[in-house]
């Protein structure tokens, strides 16, 4: 398909738009365990009116657009509230959780350098912590020492401090990690921080809108926010389980004097003074009023609705999960992040990603993951309702894959094309 020579009226266009996504995923039905979250209809409302109004508005200067930069200011706090930052706390929006981990992992590298003159950088990341660690230290030519998980997918934490050594300027801890959904050990991780002058990122970017409510709803969290000391920055998506829709996360620093050092300023060219808070220019105004409107509208009772829904959601596929012969739940998780793999101690052995495609072909997606070959679930509010059928589904799908094992062994996080 070549651009048209000739331009198209709006309907054909929409129409044609529209005809595109007959193959994309069902997220509205509830179908997908990841990618979309959906806080229902009122939220979709809030989101889409914001964002008409913003949608052409640009946060690259706030003298122009102030409203942009109110919006900010009060994402960020509220969001350091519930994470307990401290009055000094600062933070900036960012358009996601890489964007925000980046951010957290070049300041780390910026301070290491400036305070305690370490020229070859080096961090301490767990094995389960988010792919994005690394996309930065590719970025930022940092060396990488990854560390093992305990057999609870946790980070282990020994293993982390043999690796602290004197260029390290970061380890990193998830609350909770992506892969299995299970809250490391904050406290120690942070400990590690403190000793060295390291950095400590908790990376929040699921749990971030999950834990606060979480521990409001009487659910047991383990301590992993700024109430432990040494933990100098977190990243929580709000276009995760806030709700929001995509190109909104946070990222925040115990103090501005720790903030400071991602940020990038520049007077030395024709254009004038250059500020940059994050690592974008151009900065669309449209997902902060969004993430902005979403959070007014649900409000902390709102949050707890949902996030109550959402835990309720996965305690249901938890149990559902452990009474299918075949499959299990990889550890202890609590929340919302459901790991699926074969069951090594039953009679039946099913291949994870066969039973994905069977899944599939029934409408559910899943990412598939590894190692070990599992399939993954984000529940989120948004399926609420389609649990029931879910699991039935489930059973099914297992029950007619007898030994089939699918061709394709490749997982997929995220894709390129
Ligand atoms: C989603 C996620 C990220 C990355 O966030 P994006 O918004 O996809 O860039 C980082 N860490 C964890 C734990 C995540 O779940």
């Amino acid at each position: 398909m070549t651009m048209p020579e000739h331009g198209r009226p709006i309907d054909d266009v929409i129409a044609e738009l529209n005809a595109k996504r007959a193959r994309d995923v069902r997220w509205q039905d509830g179908r997908t365990f990841g990618m979309v979250y959906d806080g229902g209809p009122s939220v979709h409302e809030v989101a889409a009116r914001a964002a008409m109004l913003y949608l052409h508005e640009n946060a690259l200067n706030t003298k122009a657009f102030p409203s942009l930069g109110a919006i900010q200011a009060d994402v960020v706090r509220w969001t350091a509230d519930l994470l307990h930052g401290p009055q000094s706390a600062a933070g900036f929006m960012t358009s996601g959780g890489t964007e925000s981990i980046l951010c957290a992992v070049l300041a780390a590298r910026e301070r290491g350098r400036k305070e305690r003159g370490i020229t070859a950088p080096h961090m301490v990341v767990p094995e389960s912590a988010h792919a994005a660690f690394h996309k930065a230290a590719h970025l930022f030519d940092i060396k990488v020492t990854k560390t093992k998980v305990r057999a609870d997918w946790t980070a282990d934490t020994d293993a982390m401090a043999n690796a602290v050594g004197r260029d390290t300027v970061l380890v990193v801890g998830s609350a909770p990690q992506y892969p299995q959904g299970v809250v490391d050990d904050v406290p120690a991780i942070a400990a590690l921080a403190r000793a060295s002058g390291a950095n400590c990122h908790v990376d929040a970017c699921m749990g971030g809108f999950v834990l606060p409510f979480a521990e409001r709803l009487g659910r047991p969290v383990p301590p992993w926010d700024f109430r432990v000391d040494g933990v100098t920055s977190i990243s929580a998506d709000i276009h995760k389980l806030g709700y929001a829709p995509k190109g909104a996360s946070v990222v925040l620093y115990r103090d501005k004097a720790l903030r400071a050092y991602q940020t990038f300023v520049f007077d030395d060219w024709l254009g004038g003074f250059y500020a940059s808070p994050n690592l974008q220019g151009t900065r669309s105004g449209l997902p902060m009023a969004a993430a902005w409107a979403v959070m007014q509208h649900l409000g902390i009772d709102g949050y707890l609705r949902l996030t109550d829904a959402t835990l309720r959601n996965a305690d249901q596929l938890r149990k559902g999960i452990a009474a299918i012969d075949g499959i299990r739940v990889l550890g202890a998780g609590t929340y919302h992040l459901v790991a699926m793999a074969s069951d090594p101690a039953a009679a039946r052995s099913v291949d994870m990603f066969a039973l994905g495609d069977a899944l599939l072909e029934r409408g559910w997606f899943h990412d598939r993951q590894g190692p070990p070959d599992s399939l993954h679930s984000t529940v989120s509010n948004g399926n609420t309702g389609a649990m029931d059928q879910y699991l039935k589904d489930l059973v099914e799908a297992v029950e007619g894959l007898a030994n089939k094992r699918s061709a394709d062994r490749s997982t997929n996080y995220a894709t390129l094309e």
